[in-house]
């Protein structure tokens, strides 16, 4: 059944309410393992659906170009001040309107076009933001790239220490959408200072882990630091930049009027509601929790003979190398996907195959966790995984579907947030 607050849509929209309350039934349904993907709570739902999104904000708290911001001053001024004590960053700005254009106003702030950015490379873990080749920031900009180590699937960073004195870009990327271990931001920190670099980390994947104190933190190493606030942070779709004094001005123009026009305001307002959710005992004990399951899933899935890129995980993300399994990351995902456990097939480093249909599948646990999911169940996860992944090979369509069929089960005794079956 869907939300109360969706009672007016089934009336006026009752297309739209049947694909929402049907997609409400999918996400319940399935063992959702998307790394980047979570449950927002209820009240975060409601923030999002609410009257601030009708209003007009160009500007900041108390400098805007509409009148009637009496309200929404408030509101954006109660978030960033949450967020600053969550992260205990001295300037926050809440307005970017997702992750991509937040790290695209860090280059606006501080580059010239042309400029040398350095990035982990998308293959190896990066985001395409981060000046990969086909994106605005690898288009318009002198990107280097820095990789991980084929044995270790890790960060050398006395390479990365090398590409930088070689290449002296103006910024350095740390951070990314596929790294499965604990990044080192003190020592990304020192390589900046050495070739005078600004130093931007983006912790669009671990930020939830970061305020939850189950990774350390950029704070106090990175000058600069991007996130989304959807991820393991569990807020609305949209984005932050964080950063010293000596960076606001610059971040702020940056992103108005530089990039944007007017904020989400009902965004804004549940970002506000995210960071106090985030700020709570409940909430460390989840971050940590989201660790604790991705090891034990890690090491059920090692058991049964996965192979995951650097051997596990310190976070939330596993990255996962079917080759040893003998099938492609697109096949699996699909097939995993109709057994009722949602994935997403990705590069691993140095994927002999193509980025469209590359060799592994990319999961995490930020998810399930939030539905209350825990260690103990994470190797009949894993089973059903290795399961699905065996049926495929075999083409066996009932024996995915039977899965699927157990993993529905499965799933009823973990409610989720706006939607109850
Ligand atoms: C998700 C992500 C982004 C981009 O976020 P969007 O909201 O999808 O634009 C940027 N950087 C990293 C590291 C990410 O994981």
């Amino acid at each position: 059944m869907t939300l109360d607050l969706m009672a007016k849509l089934a009336d006026s929209d009752p297309k739209i309410a049947e694909l929402v309350e049907a997609e409400g039934r999918r996400q319940f349904e399935k063992i959702r393992l998307i790394p980047s993907e979570n449950y927002v709570s209820r009240a975060v739902l409601e923030a999002t659906g609410t009257v601030l999104t009708n209003k007009y904000s160009e500007g900041y708290a108390g400098r805007r170009y509409y009148e009637g911001q009496q309200l929404i001053d408030q509101v954006e001024t109660l978030a960033i001040d949450r967020v600053k004590s969550l992260f205990g960053v001295e300037h926050v700005n809440v307005q970017p309107y997702s992750g991509s254009p937040a790290n695209l106003a860090i280059y606006l702030a501080f580059l010239q076009p042309g400029d040398t950015v350095m990035g982990m490379a998308l293959p190896m873990g990066g985001h395409l933001t981060h000046g990969w080749s086909v994106s605005a920031t690898g288009k318009w900009f002198r990107s280097v790239q820095y990789e991980v180590v084929r044995e270790t699937g890790r960060v050398d960073m006395d390479a990365v220490r090398e590409l930088a004195l070689k290449e002296r870009p103006k910024l350095i990327f740390c951070g990314g959408t596929a790294i499965p271990r604990t990044i080192d931001f003190e020592a990304f920190a020192s390589i900046a200072a050495e070739v005078d670099a600004l130093l931007a980390a983006d912790i669009a994947h671990i930020a939830g882990l970061v305020a939850g104190g189950a990774h350390p933190s950029p704070v106090g190493h990175a000058p600069v630091i991007s996130t989304t606030t959807h991820k393991t942070l569990r807020g609305p779709r949209g984005a932050m930049l964080m950063s010293d004094a000596d960076h606001a001005k610059a971040l702020d123009r940056a992103v108005f009027p530089g990039l944007q026009g007017g904020p989400h305001n009902h965004t804004t307002a549940a970002i506000a509601v995210a960071a106090a959710e985030a700020a709570t005992e409940e909430f460390k004990t989840y971050a940590h929790q989201i660790v604790a399951n991705a090891k034990a899933l890690a090491d059920a899935l090692n058991a049964r003979g996965f192979s995951l890129v650097s051997g596990g995980t310190d976070n939330h993300l596993i990255l996962v190398d079917l080759t040893s399994k003998d099938i492609a990351g697109k096949p699996a995902a699909k097939a995993l996907d109709r057994a009722g456990i949602e994935l997403n097939y990705n590069t691993v480093p140095y994927d002999t195959r193509k980025p469209f249909d590359p060799s592994g599948i990319r999961i995490g646990t930020p998810a399930v966790t939030t539905r209350g999911m825990a260690p103990e169940h994470m190797p009949q996860i894993a089973a059903w995984m290795d399961d699905a992944v065996e049926a495929a090979k075999k083409d066996d369509g009932d024996a995915l579907d039977r899965i699927g069929a157990e993993v529905r089960e499965f799933t009823k005794a973990f409610p989720i947030p706006g939607w109850s079956a």
